[in-house]
């Protein structure tokens, strides 16, 4: 039996005038997102999306995976095709829906009629498909207000699609309709979680992380790049920086106060992640942050650490319980990444004491110490990136 899977799009259907260039995104990101398991052809009609495999051995299963990680999508199914004559449609839905309604114990069938050339109307072809399938399946009842399944059949010009309730889709909008922001990345648990939920708002990733050799290790990063992976599946390809954060880090230690030393360490990877996001032109930065979750992350030091940037940054956790985080990062498939035990350069050189409510003040004062411009530029000069994709 061919099968499709028909997509319906999100909140994008609202956006008026825009509406056209964010389906041509949406469609580009599923043709991408699809690539690797075989040929299709993505078309949209009415509000629908069309996935038509090309080849006859697609796993209609890996798509549909695929398809509920892409943003923009608030629901989608999988659809037989039968040819338009009612006999032909009551056997395709008998067979394709067999396993639903196997388990299910009441169903209605829901019918459109698009084509009317085609000899039924809507409220026939619901009536005849019914009793069909009540012939079949002497178990069923039907139930027109609270279905277990709702059979679907859609007359179209090219066939009749029949089809179960559709699943809930990603959400969000298209990535790439909504700009381009500069993630800090972890090994944690919080960043790759924020990661995700500014790329469901749209805006394409470009991911940075500061690593202290020898202090960290390799395996630590192929950790981020392992997490960036699982970030990939919903926000797409993107560029990932590492920063050598090791010399930073020495003189701080080396030159500043002890309990200083978190904030003081947060405030130049802000300075240097702003850097490499104006390289990249991207219009903000992002971080995991959550209020008083650290003593780097009170209002203080939150404050003193934005006061070093001129960006806007995006803290979309700043609200959030870490119980609320672990159950998203979870979700996403990050959360076991994530508590693998590799050290961090944040962890490194964490202070006995550090100082919760820092000011800006004492802050710069502990800076003039240090070559803040040349400590900058030198890890600008020895950036690295990979592509995750
Ligand atoms: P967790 O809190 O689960 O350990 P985290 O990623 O939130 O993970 P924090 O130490 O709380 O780690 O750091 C706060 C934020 O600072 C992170 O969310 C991240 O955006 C940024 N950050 C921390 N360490 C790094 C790093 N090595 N490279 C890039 N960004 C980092
Ligand atoms: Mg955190």
């Amino acid at each position: 039996m061919k099968e499709v899977i028909l997509v319906k799009l999100g909140e994008m259907v609202l956006k008026g005038q825009n509406k056209n260039a964010f389906e041509t995104i949406l469609i580009k990101n599923i043709r991408r997102r699809l690539q690797s398991l075989g040929e299709f052809k993505v078309e949209a009609a009415q509000s629908t999306i069309y996935i038509t495999p090309m080849d006859d051995f697609c796993d209609i299963d890996e798509i549909e995976e695929k398809v509920g990680k892409i943003f923009g999508i608030v629901a989608y199914t999988r659809a037989c095709i039968a040819e338009k004559e009612l006999g032909k449609i009551q056997e395709a839905a008998a067979e394709y829906l067999e396993n639903e309604l196997l388990t299910a114990k009441t169903f209605k069938v829901e019918s459109k009629r698009s084509d009317k050339k085609f000899a039924y109307s809507s409220p026939e072809i619901s009536r005849e498909v019914g009793g069909y399938l009540l012939s079949k399946f002497h178990h069923l009842k039907v139930d027109v207000h609270n279905p277990d399944v709702t059979v679907r059949v859609e007359v179209r010009e090219k066939g009749a699609y029949i089809h179960p309730n559709p699943k809930e889709g990603a959400g969000g909008i298209p990535v790439g309709t909504g700009g381009k922001a500069a993630i800090l990345i972890s090994g944690g648990i919080d960043s790759p979680v924020a990661a995700y939920m500014l790329a469901r708002r749209g805006v394409q990733l470009t991911a940075i992380h500061f690593a202290s050799p020898p202090y960290t290790s390799e395996r630590a990063h192929d950790k981020v790049v392992r997490l960036l992976d699982k970030v990939h599946d919903y926000a797409g390809r993107m560029k990932m920086y590492t920063v050598e954060f090791t010399k930073i880090q020495e003189q701080i230690r080396d030159n500043c106060p002890e309990e200083l030393a978190t904030v003081l360490m947060r405030r130049f990877m802000m300075k240097v992640a702003q850097r490499v996001a104006e390289m990249e032109e991207c219009k903000a930065l992002i971080t995991g942050e959550s209020l008083g979750q650290v003593a780097s992350q009170t209002l203080h030091a939150i404050a003193c650490t934005d006061a070093v940037v001129t960006m806007p940054v995006f803290r979309p956790l700043i609200g959030t319980d870490k119980a609320e985080i672990v159950k998203l990062a979870r979700k996403i498939g990050t959360f076991d990444i994530s508590i693998e035990p590799f050290e961090d350069c944040c962890t490194v050189f964490t202070p006995r004491h550090p100082r919760t409510k820092p000011t800006v003040h004492v802050l710069e004062a502990a800076e003039r110490k240090l070559d803040v411009e040349g400590l900058i530029n030198e890890c600008l000069e020895n950036l690295n990136y990979i592509w995750i994709e």
